[in-house]
């Protein structure tokens, strides 16, 4: 579909075509889409990106999006500290979240392991992980990636990592639907996953 358009129309094209679970078809919709729109509201659109990228990054702790240096949830002190929610991405945490069972901490990999593209865990938060067990005084480590190939590999490889450092370390029950994201579990079935979770053998 390349060269279709020219210049800066199929420029917006190829970059909306860049973004996940977007095709070349429904990159051109958007496209048009938003060509279509006023000018305020597309420049409302591309303000609301720009703001995005200036003033948010990741917690230096937890890796969660922040304003500043350490997110909302890191400093909030009534959270219990000692218990750590080990998530892939930043938007489980709104998951876990909803569920209200869950009054701990989090730490977020930035990803799964994926051999197919890949991803290893040296790609991942993993270390940063590691690092946090002691001085932070953890003594329980929850499994909460995603029912999936990836999410239980590394589930699997982190369990094998962390029992030796002397934590409890559990993961989150079945029951979610498999293969699916945290992020589409409803907060019911969620909630009673981390409720049933099970500690790792082995
Ligand atoms: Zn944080």
């Amino acid at each position: 579909m390349a060269g279709v358009y020219a210049g800066p129309v199929q420029d917006l094209i190829d970059e909306l075509g860049r973004l996940p679970g977007i095709g070349p078809k429904s990159a051109q919709r958007i496209a048009f889409h938003l060509l279509k729109l006023s000018k305020e509201d597309a420049l409302r659109l591309a303000r609301s990106i720009v703001e995005v990228k200036e003033r948010i990054s990741f917690c230096t702790r937890c890796f969660n999006v922040a304003e500043g240096e350490l997110c909302g949830l890191c400093r909030d002190d009534r959270r219990d500290p000692t218990v750590l929610c080990v998530v892939e991405e930043p938007r489980d945490i709104v998951a876990v979240e909803k569920t209200q069972e869950f009054r701990g901490r989090y730490h977020v990999l930035l990803g799964a392991i994926n051999p197919i593209e890949g991803i290893g865990p040296d790609h991942l938060k993993v270390r940063e992980l590691l690092a946090r067990m002691e001085p932070e005084g953890i003594t329980e480590v929850i499994l909460c990636t995603n029912p999936n190939l990836e999410g239980e590999a590394t589930a699997m490889y982190l369990a094998r990592l962390l029992k030796p450092l002397g934590v409890k370390v559990t993961r989150i029950a079945s029951g979610l639907p498999v293969g699916g994201d945290l992020e589409y579990a409803d907060e019911l079935t969620l909630g009673r996953a981390l409720e049933g979770r099970r500690e790792v053998e082995g």
